[in-house]
């Protein structure tokens, strides 16, 4: 894999401030596949300098330039789609076809739309006696985590450039060779140096040092809900905007009139899918009581039918946290009914397709992100019990409802305290807003709403 000795800033890759190195592990096999260099304070430093002297530029760029560099990049990420896929598999382990339709296909879609939403978004309206402008908040600061590696990337940078914003990124640790390869786009389609900055390193050190950083006026967080609680923490302290992308613990509701055997079989795959490694996945897959023992037949055998299909986790750390939570649900009292925290697989960090049954609600497992391929079915018995448990938990970033009837789907999912439902399967949606109810997060990305965290407003009255 090819790997960049230095960071992308100002337009050109440049000396890291020291001879540290992160070593980059390809998960299913565990051998070493490239170094980055493991970023500084003062390499943050430097690339917000680079944001900062960018900014009015860029600012003062007409959206429909800014449109088009945005379209360019999103052309480069179709002419490099297969080595994109290539990348992503090799850092993240995601099975190839998956990388193709997913790691490299979404966030072509997401720089599309952004390509679009930069030209026609309303940066301008007038509202009785007064012009209202939306201007763009500034130097953004964007920390992303290694389960989506380009679309986390993508979900921020985009919105960010189309808003007239300009960036230092700052990618996990685990997946940084994508976010080379995203900064090599970025250079090829023509977006002026300073515009977007590429800092690679460690959290605790390049991460909170760009957290923290004076000049940086908005901090754009996906990650754990730990490091986002300490990052929402000092923005608040400097009054600076943030906005948190978190957790998840979603539910999948299936009614008693739903088509129950499709209902499980996408549910299931919703949750294997990635390996589990998935803020939004559905983790909690809630069946009446009445149909309950069919769905734990028809999950357990639709995870068994995944087999090696399963990409590995991304780390060694994640593979022990996934089992420690399997071993957990064990001890608790849950019933195994597919997978377990054993795998006959020699190498990489692999966990086996796991489904519990007869999880109750205050269960371990059906309470913390797990963020692994682990299903837990819960029963209820009427609807109000299903929305009690369903609203639950601490987070509120997703779900779904299937119903035999649509309007009654619809219905349920009003009353969940959740940013995000997918009615009857739903379909991907690039422009609507995906963001969490209660601890899963503050604000919203995708589509219009994810362009308006990077803008501020002015009025004038005349
Ligand atoms: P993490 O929060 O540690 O890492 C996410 C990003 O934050 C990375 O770029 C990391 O380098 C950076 N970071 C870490 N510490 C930081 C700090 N002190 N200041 C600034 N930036 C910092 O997440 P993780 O350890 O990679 O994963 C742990 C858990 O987080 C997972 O098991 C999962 O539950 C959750 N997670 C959620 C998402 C999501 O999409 N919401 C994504 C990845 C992980």
């Amino acid at each position: 894999m090819k790997a960049h000795e230095g960071m992308y800033i100002d337009g050109a890759w440049r000396e890291a401030a020291t001879g540290e190195t992160i070593a980059v592990v390809n998960p299913a096999d565990e051998q070493v596949i490239g170094h980055v260099p493991a970023g500084t304070a003062q390499d943050v430093d430097t690339a917000v300098r680079a944001a900062r002297a960018a900014l009015p530029g860029w600012a003062a760029t007409p959206p429909a330039e800014r449109a088009a560099r945005i379209a360019a990049l999103r052309d480069v990420l179709v002419a490099r789609k297969d080595e994109i896929a290539e990348t992503v598999t090799a850092e993240l382990g995601a099975p190839l076809a998956f990388s193709q339709a997913v790691h490299a296909g979404v966030p072509i879609l997401v720089a599309g739309s952004y390509a679009e939403l930069a030209a026609t978004y309303p940066f301008e309206e007038r509202i009785g006696n007064s012009t209202v402008y939306a201007e763009p908040i500034g130097v953004v600061g964007a920390i992303t985590p290694w389960n989506y590696p380009l679309h986390q990337i993508v979900a921020k940078v985009a919105p960010a450039l189309a808003a007239g914003c300009t960036v230092v990124l700052k990618p996990a640790e685990d997946t940084p060779l994508t976010a080379q390869l995203f900064a090599e786009a970025v250079h090829e389609a023509g977006v002026p140096a300073g515009v977007f900055n590429l800092v690679t390193g460690l959290g605790p050190v390049a991460g909170q040092a760009l957290a923290e950083h004076p000049d940086v006026d908005l901090v754009s967080f996906t990650g754990s809900t730990a490091v986002g609680k300490q990052i929402g923490a000092t923005a608040g302290a400097a009054v600076k905007r943030v906005a948190l992308e978190l957790g998840g613990k979603s539910a999948n509701v299936i009614l008693p009139s739903a088509d129950l055997a499709k209902a499980v079989g996408v549910g299931v795959a919703n949750v294997m899918g990635n390996s589990g490694q998935t803020c939004s996945a559905w983790t909690r897959m809630l069946v009446h009581t009445d149909r309950y023992e069919e769905a734990v037949e028809l999950a357990a055998a639709a995870a068994a039918k995944y087999g090696d299909r399963i990409g590995p986790l991304v780390n060694a750390k994640q593979q022990a946290r996934v089992r420690g939570y399997i071993e957990k649900g064990v001890a608790e009292g849950a019933r195994l009914v597919a997978g377990g925290p054993d795998t006959e697989r020699a190498r990489g960090f692999f966990v086996e397709p796991t489904v519990f049954a007869d999880v109750t609600p205050d269960m371990t497992i059906a309470q913390e992100e797990i963020f692994g391929p682990v299903v837990s079915i819960v029963r209820y018995e009427d609807e109000d019990d299903a929305l009690r448990i369903a609203n639950g938990t601490v987070y509120g970033l997703a779900g779904a409802v299937w119903a035999g009837d649509e309007a009654e789907a619809v219905a349920f999912a009003r009353r969940m305290d959740t940013g995000q439902v997918d009615i009857n399967g739903g379909r991907f949606n690039p422009l609507a807003p995906f963001g969490g109810y209660k601890q899963s997060g503050v604000g919203r990305e995708l589509g219009p709403h994810g362009l308006g965290e990077y803008l501020q407003t002015k009025s004038l009255q005349f």
